[in-house]
């Protein structure tokens, strides 16, 4: 069958022929329908993610048809439509039995990161990751929920957003799109900020209430003072991380607010003197990818038509280089998505 590999860092992936996946015990094996092609995949293209010393299947947004599975009927039988969650966690641990699963310490590893992912024909995951996908929801849209949508509905509940909060959503990509549509239905009040008109633009077309241009975040906290009748945000999501954007989350903030860090960059520190967060009762909350309740929510709220992801692009999977090189150039607005038959 066919896969793209990457074999070493500051290289493209290659297209090869490898062996089908077997079945072992506890797995099922997905026919990939569509797989998200995401910002992370840079990360391994950079070296700042190790992997090997194999080549490894890139891509952890997997949605696709169960071909086999091990044991039979599980909640799940040969022909499901289902999205794979992409961590494999123990199951066992103080963590995962208190749904925190997305931070197991003792996780065998996670599928498009240390085990090969959905850039090929059919993969293997463990019966225990499979998520039945809505019929409600196309298969390019539960890959690309596995990961963005995911990671909106887990931050938003770490960070505590609900009903009558104003957030500032930075960053408008393909996680900052969910972020604004999510936020919206927990209830809040969405300002949207982008570097460019058009992502402006998407930002609205997406649910959000008020947008912002920014050229210098040095001026950011003056112009959200402006739109919030000098309050500041309760929450403010963190997708770009550069030195410079995190500072300004701290700015932002109004009194309990939460700066939360979701996106980050190689060498950005948040550096920041404590007074000016403490003055405010300010808060700085993390969030890691999310459990599967959270992505069985994003789900729901995409079966419901009340979360749209957007897709842009659609590429085979012979074609997924172009695919990255389009998110190193900074062109992709919304996600692209291998589709296969
Ligand atoms: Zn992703
Ligand atoms: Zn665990």
């Amino acid at each position: 069958m066919k896969a793209a590999r990457i074999h070493k860092p500051e290289e493209m992936l290659r297209i090869e022929e490898i062996e089908k996946p077997k079945l072992e015990k506890g797995t099922a094996i997905v026919k990939v329908r569509a797989a998200g092609v995401c910002a992370t995949e840079l990360d391994f293209l950079e070296g700042i993610f190790p992997f090997g010393p194999e080549p490894l299947v890139l891509g952890h947004e997997i949605a696709g048809v169960i071909d086999e599975i091990d044991p039979e009927g599980a909640g799940f039988r040969k022909g499901d439509r289902v999205v794979v969650y992409n961590v494999m966690n123990c199951g066992k641990c103080f963590y995962c039995r208190n749904g925190m699963e997305n931070t197991c310490p003792t996780r065998k590893g996670q599928i498009g990161f240390t085990h090969n992912g959905g850039f090929e024909e059919y993969v293997q995951a463990p019966v225990a990751s499979l998520v039945a996908l809505p019929q409600e929801v196309s298969f390019e849209e539960g890959a690309v929920l596995s990961c963005s949508g995911m990671t909106a509905v887990h931050s938003s509940r770490v960070a505590g957003t609900t009903a009558g909060d104003t957030v500032l959503v930075n960053g408008v990509g393909g996680v900052g799109l969910m972020c604004i549509q999510v936020a919206r239905i927990f209830g809040a009040h969405v300002i949207a900020v982008a570097d460019s008109e058009e992502k402006a633009e998407l930002a609205k077309r997406v649910g959000a209430n008020e947008t912002l241009v920014v050229s210098d975040y040095g001026k950011l906290d003056e112009e959200v003072r402006k739109l919030t009748g000098g309050r500041g945000v309760d929450v403010y999501y963190e997708l770009v991380g550069t030195k410079g954007s995190l500072k300004a989350g701290i700015e932002c903030l109004g009194i309990g607010g939460r700066l939360l860090i979701i996106g980050y960059q190689k060498e950005q520190n948040l550096d920041f003197y404590p007074v000016d967060l403490l003055i405010k009762e300010g808060k700085v909350v993390t969030s890691v990818a999310g459990c599967k309740r959270d992505l069985e929510l994003a789900l729901r709220f995409a079966s419901e038509k009340r979360a749209n992801p957007i897709i842009e692009n659609r590429y085979p999977l012979e074609r997924i280089n172009d695919a990255l090189q389009r998110i190193i150039d900074r062109k992709v607005k919304g996600r692209s998505v291998i589709v296969m038959d």
